[in-house]
């Protein structure tokens, strides 16, 4: 039997600070569930010190999870690690995970703290969370710009002191493959009580090696990765969870281990963040892009249509794709519509199941396909976003050649209809001005895109907006068969995030 790496899901926290991945409570939670599902064995739900609406989220997420233990970030404070708790301490099995900068550009500039004053921190700090659970995780933070015999210290004395899992992050993105698997291996090697907890390793994508770095991690003795669904995160993002997976899977004659992943959930998996955090993946991601399997070259699409294994190296269904192509019509039943939907990795209630169902209907009169990706679009429109200021409720628009375009809207603003009509440039113009002014708002512009969802004219568009106010910036996405009312739904979307964002908080590095 091969060996085990746990997979640990940083999405919901290092995702989550990926600019414009703001997510709600709900949305979190959806998302936990799916990870959940998708079978990551820690899920880290957030840094509940950062602030009040991330003790929330934490808490809630914390009762959601059934499987997969519940990890909350915490600095090396008493006061971080006691606020962690409470958080999680309603989750089946709670982490605390706690981290302090061991690196001597951190220590002198961000912490002013000596070497002797940071090894006391993280025997305090780890002795604290012990005292809560058992399942401590300690993190190095800016771990690979560390003085490696600093570093044995610091591992000893956090496994000294009852931490049961040892992470060694590539806070800032710089390590090199080799450099950092000559790093785990020091660790393994030099640090004395090293068999007492497992190896964990962080990496950062600023140079493009997050996922080459977190293999060669586990090449030289870690077996726990912190990854994210897509590989978002900060700057240039964090490993893709999906690349690893299916690294390990593809070439498990060389690296022999195995996780828990459930393969086949990959794809919904990571549309689902995508279609929550309104961000398309790119069509050239590895895995997960639009064109990761589209054999476009000649030579290529004779041989896969000979012998696929000729240029594929994994399928599209193991990994959960669907092909994309005609699932549910204008007379399919609720029965069909269940079953597309848990086809992609979605279990409803029946009353969520039967309001999925009638907008399946209400499009099927608007357009005669309907798309896997239209279902999609519409569970996020009818169970998962949760239109928390500002709300849509009618709108009607005049363009053409000889018309001035003009929009009719009534929206509900803070549980009050208010109504109101506008001219602009074009209709999309007009609506926007409505909607400020309604709401007495003028964020700036910063894009507008629209895509088809799927091919044909009655296809349903998709936009996504971001605005900015002040030094915030928001997405927003909204999907409708017409691109107007899209607009206004994706407009409406950004500035629900814009109102969410103005609460303050505190983002961690690690
Ligand atoms: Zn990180």
């Amino acid at each position: 039997m091969s060996e085990k790496i746990y997979i640990f899901d940083t999405t919901l926290r290092d995702g989550e600070q990926s600019p414009g991945a703001t997510m709600n409570t709900e949305e979190k939670k959806r998302l936990a569930r799916q990870l959940d599902n998708l079978g990551v064995d820690v899920i880290e739900a957030g840094f509940p010190a950062a602030s009040e609406g991330d003790f929330e989220a934490v808490k809630e997420i914390s009762k959601v999870v059934e499987n997969a233990q519940v990890a909350a970030l915490c600095r090396a404070s008493d006061a971080d690690i006691d606020r962690g708790f409470e958080a999680i301490k309603g989750a089946r099995y709670p982490r605390i995970h706690t981290f302090i900068a061991t690196s001597d550009i951190h220590m002198q500039h961000k912490l002013g703290m000596s070497r002797e004053e940071v090894i006391a921190a993280i025997k305090k700090s780890v002795s604290r969370a012990r005292e809560y659970t058992h399942n401590v995780e300690f993190s190095a933070e800016d771990a690979s710009r560390s003085d490696w015999d600093f570093l044995v210290q610091v591992v000893e004395t956090a496994i000294d002191a009852g931490a049961t899992t040892i992470n060694i992050p590539d806070t800032v993105g710089y390590a090199q493959p080799e450099e950092f698997g000559d790093l785990i291996r020091y660790l393994k090697k030099n640090v004395k009580n090293i068999d007492n907890a497992i190896l964990s390793v962080h990496c950062h994508n600023d140079l493009g090696l997050a996922t080459a770095n977190t293999l060669a991690g586990i090449r030289a003795g870690a077996r726990q990765v912190e990854v994210t669904l897509c590989g978002i995160g900060e700057r240039a993002g964090n490993t893709a969870l999906e690349e690893v997976v299916m690294a390990l899977h593809v070439r498990n004659s060389y690296y022999g281990f195995e996780t828990n992943i459930k393969k086949e959930l990959l794809y919904p998996a990571c549309r689902l963040l995508s279609m929550i955090i309104g961000m398309p993946i790119p069509a050239y991601k590895a895995i997960i892009g639009g064109n990761a399997f589209a054999h476009e070259a000649g030579i290529h699409q004779h041989g896969v249509l000979k012998n696929r294994l000729t240029y594929e190296i994994m399928t599209p269904e193991s990994i959960g794709r669907p092909p994309s192509e005609l699932v549910l019509g204008k007379h399919s039943g609720r029965h069909a519509c269940k079953q597309q939907l848990e086809n992609l990795g979605y279990k409803l209630t029946p009353e969520q199941l039967d309001k999925v169902f009638k907008a399946v209907k209400d499009l099927a009169d608007k357009k005669k396909q309907i798309f896997l990706e239209d279902l999609e679009a519409l569970v996020l429109e009818e169970i998962y976003r949760i239109p928390d200021k500002y709300k849509l409720k009618y709108l009607c628009s005049i363009s053409g050649n000889m018309a001035i375009p003009t929009a009719t809207l009534k929206m509900e603003i803070d549980g009050m209809d208010e109504q109101i009509s506008e001219f602009g440039v074009g209709p999309v113009d007009a609506v926007f001005n409505a909607i400020s002014k309604l709401i007495g708002r003028q964020p700036k512009l910063v894009k507008f895109s629209i895509n088809a969802i799927t091919g044909g004219t009655d296809a349903q568009g998709e936009v996504t907006v971001i605005l900015e106010e002040g030094n915030k910036t928001a997405i927003g996405r909204g999907s409708d068969p017409d691109i107007i009312v899209a607009s206004a739904k994706a407009y409406i979307n950004a500035l629900n995030r814009l109102a969410r964002k103005q609460e303050e908080k505190v983002w961690a590095k690690v």
